[in-house]
């Protein structure tokens, strides 16, 4: 997908759900899209969201992403010994501490500096995580493995994770629907039920750093571990980091995904459920457990009853009532 990356300050752009302007969120400026741009946005997100649908078969799956891979980039890095590292990638996000390159089974994280140690805390971070010993669900697969780090020959550092071709970051999707968006909260309520069991804070989960799998209706996530730390240590800031940090998180990411660009813009609409509204403005519980269990309540209230599904069932079966 193409990228915009703000002229004034070299971060990247965030759309807003109509794809008309354009938003830098580290320096403020915004920008007006031309038509052709966004058409061209609005082609890729009912193309990602179609995605989620379900339905599609192993060769459909295929072709779909051929059909996205054909207007990737490719950013060039020369290693300290010289070796030429070429990336060919869907997306880049670019954070203040580091560019994520969003390749097809890998994602390449390129640390400006090595001053705050951004590639080691990551790397620390995402080994303090600990999981149930009766793990049935595989939950490390939700979570990063490093495969790889190279020194550049400028100082700086990249550091490779693995993940499946098709996991998306789910920024790629624009904005969905109050029932995709509910799964998406499952899940990440999972995730941070494994944060809350680690004693790990992950104060940025965001579209930008969670990843899913629109198939399997799977989230990962995978990006901003160098903001991670362990529960009751000072935030840069001067704050304590509490669970409250990742549950923040995970609403803010919700409400990007219905097209509030901020918490502060939630608001009742027709189309999201009253529940589901309250509870994106609710003061986050103290524990990931308790918040999980007030969202099974909101999903109950917001959707119905759950029915019994079989695995490759769609979303739109899964729930009794329709929004
Ligand atoms: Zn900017």
């Amino acid at each position: 997908m193409k990228n915009l990356i703000c002229k004034n300050c070299g971060g990247s752009m965030v759309l807003d759900p109509s794809a008309r302007t354009a938003r830098c969120h580290y320096c403020g400026a915004t920008y007006l899209l031309d038509h052709q741009d966004t058409d061209y946005f609005l082609d890729f997100y009912r193309q990602m969201e179609r995605f989620l649908s379900g339905g599609q078969d192993e060769t459909a799956r295929r072709i779909n992403a051929e059909a996205i891979w054909n207007n990737a980039d490719s950013t060039r890095f020369t290693s300290v010994d010289n070796q030429i590292i070429d990336v060919r990638h869907l997306h880049t996000y670019r954070s203040p501490y580091c560019d994520a390159y969003v390749a097809r089974s890998n994602i390449i994280f390129h640390f400006h500096q090595n001053l705050r140690s951004d590639a080691e805390v990551y790397s620390r971070m995402v080994s303090s995580l600990d999981y149930p010993s009766a793990d049935v669900r595989n939950l490390s697969d939700f979570f990063p493995r490093i495969t790889g780090g190279f020194r550049l020959a400028d100082g700086t550092h990249l550091l490779v994770i693995s993940k499946t071709e098709d996991e998306y970051p789910l920024r790629l999707f624009g904005t969905l629907s109050a029932r995709h968006v509910a799964w998406i909260i499952s899940r990440l309520e999972n995730l941070c039920c494994v944060l809350e069991f680690s004693g790990l804070v992950h104060p940025g989960i965001s579209p930008d750093t969670v990843f899913i799998d629109p198939y399997t209706h799977q989230a990962s996530l995978y990006g901003g571990w160098w903001e991670a730390c362990k529960v009751n240590t000072l935030r840069p800031g001067g704050k304590m980091a509490r669970s409250f940090d990742s549950l923040m998180g995970l609403r803010q990411t919700a409400a990007a995904m219905l097209g509030f660009p901020q918490l502060s813009d939630v608001r009742y609409r027709p189309d999201v459920p009253k529940p589901m509204i309250d509870f994106l403005t609710s003061i986050p519980k103290d524990t990931a457990y308790e918040d999980f269990a007030l969202w099974d309540k909101t999903l109950i209230a917001a959707f119905g009853e759950r029915k019994f599904i079989q695995m490759d069932t769609d979303d739109g079966q899964i729930y009794r009532k329709r929004v």
